[in-house]
C-alpha cells in the first residue's frame, strides 16, 4: 500500500505535468460520477494531503483521488503513450495538458467536489507528516494521550496523516519499541522520538523512487523488518515476525523483531513463520 511519501511524489508528478496550463483532456470513469466541462481551464495545483491527492482546477473544482491498495498515477508524454493504454477497466481517470497525459489506474477513491468543500473529504485527517504546516508537537501530544497500541495509533490517519504499515513497522523497529505497547504509557519524550523518526524517513522517501529505511536501495535490502517475516533480523539475527495489529476490519499487518523490540505480540503464539512468498505463508501482506 502506498505511503505518504509515494502519494506526495505522485501529486508532485501530476503538478509538474498539469499545473498552469489549460486542460486538453479530462475524463473520469467511475460509475455515474461525472466531471463538469473543464477543458480549457487550467490546473491550479495538485497537492497531497496525507495519502489523499487533491487536483484543483480553475473555477473551484477539485478532483480528489486516493491510491488505496494498488492505485497509481502515471504521467507520460503524449507520444510515449502505449497502444491501448487508455482502455481497460483499470483506467479510472485521464487528464491531458500541454503534451502530457496523466492516467489514474486502479484508484481506490475518486470524487469531484467544489474546492470549497474539500474539507468534507480530508477534514478528518490529522497533521500531515509531509505537509508545510507539519507540527510534531501536536502529533506528539495526541499520540501520547492515546491508550491504543502505538503501532495502531501511527496508522490512524486522523491522528497523523501519511504513515502506512511499512514506515510504521520500520520506525518502531529503529526506536526499539514494541508495537503493541500502549501509546499513553510511553512518555512524551519517546513519542517525540518516534514522530521525528517517522518524519525523517518519509522526508527522505519523498525524494526517491525507491523508499528505504536502511539507507540501501538495493533490491531486498531496503527495509529492516517490513514484509521480512521468517527472515533474520538485520540487527540481531532473530527471525522477524508478523502479527495483526488494530481491530478488525481495520486490522493491519505489523512486522517486528521480538528480540530488538522486547517480546512477542500479545496474540502471537511464537510458532515458526515462513517467509512471505513461500508456499506456506499464512498471513496476508497489506
Ligand atoms: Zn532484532
Amino acid at each position: 500500500m502506498p505511503e505518504g511519501d509515494t502519494v506526495f511524489r505522485a501529486a508532485a508528478r501530476l503538478h509538474r505535468a498539469l499545473a498552469g496550463v489549460p486542460l486538453t483532456r479530462a475524463e473520469i470513469r467511475w460509475g455515474e460520477r461525472s466531471l463538469p466541462d473543464v477543458i480549457g481551464r487550467q490546473t491550479l495545483e495538485v497537492v497531497a494531503r496525507g495519502k489523499h491527492i487533491l487536483h484543483r482546477i480553475e473555477g473551484g473544482i477539485t478532483v480528489h483521488s486516493h491510491l488505496r491498495m494498488e492505485g497509481t498515477w502515471r504521467v507520460v508524454a503524449d507520444d510515449r503513450l502505449r497502444p491501448g493504454e487508455l482502455r481497460g477497466h483499470a483506467v479510472r481517470a485521464i487528464f491531458g495538458a500541454a503534451g502530457y497525459i496523466a492516467i489514474g489506474r486502479k484508484l481506490g477513491m475518486l470524487d469531484v467536489v467544489r474546492t470549497a468543500r474539500e474539507q468534507a473529504l480530508v477534514g478528518h485527517l490529522g497533521p500531515d507528516i509531509l505537509g508545510d504546516d507539519w507540527d510534531p508537537e501536536i502529533a506528539t501530544a495526541t499520540i501520547a494521550a492515546d491508550p491504543r497500541p502505538i503501532g495502531e495509533v501511527l496508522l490512524d490517519q486522523r491522528v497523523l496523516a501519511g504513515i502506512g504499515t511499512m514506515y510504521d513497522a520500520e520506525t518502531l523497529f529503529l526506536e526499539r519499541i514494541p508495537p503493541w505497547s500502549a501509546a499513553d504509557g510511553l512518555g512524551e519524550q519517546t513519542i517525540r522520538r518516534v514522530v521525528d523518526r517517522a518524519h525523517r524517513l518519509l522526508m527522505i522517501g519523498k525524494e526517491h523512487d525507491i523508499p528505504t529505511t536502511t539507507g540501501s536501495r538495493r533490491r531486498g535490502e531496503e527495509v529492516y523488518v517490513h514484509a521480512r517475516s521468517g527472515l533474520e533480523c538485520r540487527r540481531c539475527g532473530t527471525p522477524v515476525r508478523v502479527a495483526m495489529i488494530g481491530r478488525a476490519p481495520q486490522d493491519r499487518t505489523m512486522f517486528y523483531c521480538p528480540s530488538c523490540q522486547g517480546g512477542l505480540a500479545p496474540h502471537d503464539n511464537g510458532e515458526q513463520q515462513t517467509p512471505l512468498g513461500h508456499r506456506r505463508t499464512r498471513k496476508p501482506y497489506r
